[in-house]
């Protein structure tokens, strides 16, 4: 957009790291106005330009911070106060107010405030930025890792990545690199000498089917473990915890997490004792400052590694999803900087290519066209070229009703190869059953991209890994089933024991 080139680079699929292992609030600032304004301050302008320019990415639920029965009484004065101070809208309401809004809400529920929180979807959020930025001619490559650079006097002289779809080695001569490797940008800057403090720190998240909430519901008080749950697309998700780790071996959600998380939100929201778990995930935070945990600033830190003895680097560490264009914005002034561009940053007025909206596609039911629109915010009428005649109402995924020529539209990108990304971008497999059904669909969607026994197993290790917290009840009912339509699969290719 201002004239530069630019050429992304992502080791996994997009969204695979932190940015796909989130909440999905877009939040208002009201959980940092106390104790961090300047991140509160940033989340309060940054939501609402991207209300504006990713629209078909958000749901505008609405929220509420609640006190519980033996909560702090004063923490609400002090909260109303930092609110007013950093220009986070709260609007202070009654125990009976806010239940009028959230019926599922505990008796214990005191009083609170109604808050201008929001849900976004954050793979599409990525995805609309990917196929923006391409619009702008952009190049942008997943499965595709830096492996290496090669600097000489204090200047990268190229970068090397490995294509993971061929195992081929290509590289590119920069002008300037940017570092936004999130959790890993510390190993990425020690790859060229450069060095980058950073503190990682885990956090679970529990998904449940099915809801009960309408609007992002959290809990006022200061920022502690399990006191959020935010509705999304056909379940909810409530977290998180923060524990710090010393790397990936330990970055997995484990049953003390979910308990713990189900425990504390179930005090606003008890009838989630009876709600169905479906899966528990989680990412680590990239957080800018040496301090770790909640005392953490949500705030993000520009580095330009020129000090450090690398003229053209530049790290853009922590922040938050919500605030990824304000970040993206100071990157690119940083870069502009060095190259002497002088067009200014348009992102937060244009509304992004992806996010305006087609025209209404006539061939869809009226139910299927809505579904369509509350996944990917519009009907995107290309993804009618490949609809073979008759094929319009074959159902792929009945758990998120999506359609087979959903599929077979996603999986003749060339960004897509395995099941987990066509997931991504259509949510087949996402519901209760985990792909139970539709995984085999995908496969078949994805026959080009060769051995279908791989992209199965390394799909069910995938799910499996998410629901082995989370298994009891029905969805262990779920995961048996599993296991005996897997059964034959595995067998007649000599595979894994019952
Ligand atoms: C549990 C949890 C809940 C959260 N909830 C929210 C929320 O509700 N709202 C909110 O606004 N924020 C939330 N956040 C914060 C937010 O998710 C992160 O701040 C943000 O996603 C970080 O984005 P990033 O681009 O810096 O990192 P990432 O999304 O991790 O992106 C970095 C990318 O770099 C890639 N990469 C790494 N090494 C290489 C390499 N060698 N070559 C090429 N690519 C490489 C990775 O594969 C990855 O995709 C939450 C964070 C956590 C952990």
């Amino acid at each position: 957009m201002r004239g530069v080139d630019v050429m992304l680079l992502e080791k996994g699929d997009f969204c695979s790291g932190s940015s796909g292992g989130n909440h999905g609030l877009l939040h208002s600032g009201a959980r940092y106005a106390v104790k961090d304004p300047e991140s509160a301050k940033e989340c309060v302008s940054e939501s609402r330009i991207l209300k504006g320019i990713a629209w078909n990415c958000i749901e505008d639920t609405g929220g509420m911070f609640v006190s519980v029965g033996k909560d702090d009484p004063g923490f609400a004065d002090v909260f109303h106060d930092a609110c007013k101070a950093t220009g986070v809208r709260a609007a202070r309401s009654t125990a009976k107010e806010l239940h009028q809004v959230e019926r599922n809400l505990s008796d214990d529920v005191a009083d609170g405030f109604l808050v201008d929180d929001a849900v976004i979807d954050p793979f599409r959020l990525v995805l609309t930025n990917i196929e923006d930025a391409r619009r702008h001619g952009a190049t942008v490559r997943n499965h595709c890792e830096v492996v290496s650079f090669e600097r000489s006097d204090g200047h990268i002289g190229e970068v090397k990545f490995k294509d993971q779809r061929n195992g081929s080695v290509g590289s590119v001569v920069p002008e300037v690199v940017v570092n936004a490797a999130g959790s890993s940008s510390g190993s990425i800057a020690s790859m060229v000498g450069g060095n980058l403090a950073m503190t990682r720190d885990y956090g679970t998240l529990v998904v449940f089917s099915g809801k009960l909430v309408s609007g992002t519901v959290n809990r006022l008080r200061p920022p502690s473990d399990g006191d959020i749950i935010v509705p999304s697309h056909t379940s909810m998700i409530a977290g998180t915890t923060s524990r710090s780790i010393s790397g990936p071996s330990d970055a997995r959600p484990t049953i003390e997490d979910k308990e713990l998380i189900i425990k504390e939100v179930s005090e606003m929201v008890p009838a989630l004792r009876g709600a169905r778990a479906i899966r528990a995930y989680g990412a680590s935070r990239p957080l800018a400052s040496g301090s770790s945990g909640r005392g953490a600033s949500r705030t993000f830190k520009l580095i330009d590694h020129e000090e450090g003895g690398v003229d053209n680097l530049i790290s853009i560490i922590g922040g938050k999803l919500t605030t990824y264009r304000m970040m993206a914005e100071r990157t690119s002034d940083a870069v502009c900087a060095k190259l002497g561009v002088r067009a200014n940053c348009t992102t937060g007025e244009e509304v992004m290519e992806a996010s305006r909206l087609d025209e209404a596609v006539t061939l869809v039911s009226a139910s299927q066209s809505e579904s369509m629109r509350r996944r990917y915010g519009h009907v995107p009428s290309e993804m009618m070229n490949v609809v073979p005649v008759g094929s319009m109402g074959v159902q792929s995924c009945s758990c998120e009703n999506v359609m087979r020529f959903e599929l077979e539209h996603y999986a003749s990108s060339e960004d897509v190869i395995t099941i987990a990304d066509l997931m991504r971008r259509t949510r087949a497999g996402m519901g209760y059953c985990q792909g139970t059904g539709c995984m085999w669909e995908m496969a078949s969607a994805l026959s080009d991209e060769g051995d279908i026994d791989l992209l199965i197993r390394d799909f069910v290790r995938e799910r499996r890994e998410g629901s082995s917290t989370v298994i009891e009840g029905d969805q262990l009912r779920q995961e048996m089933f599993r296991s005996h339509l897997l059964w034959p699969f595995q067998a007649a290719r000599g595979g894994e024991e019952r």
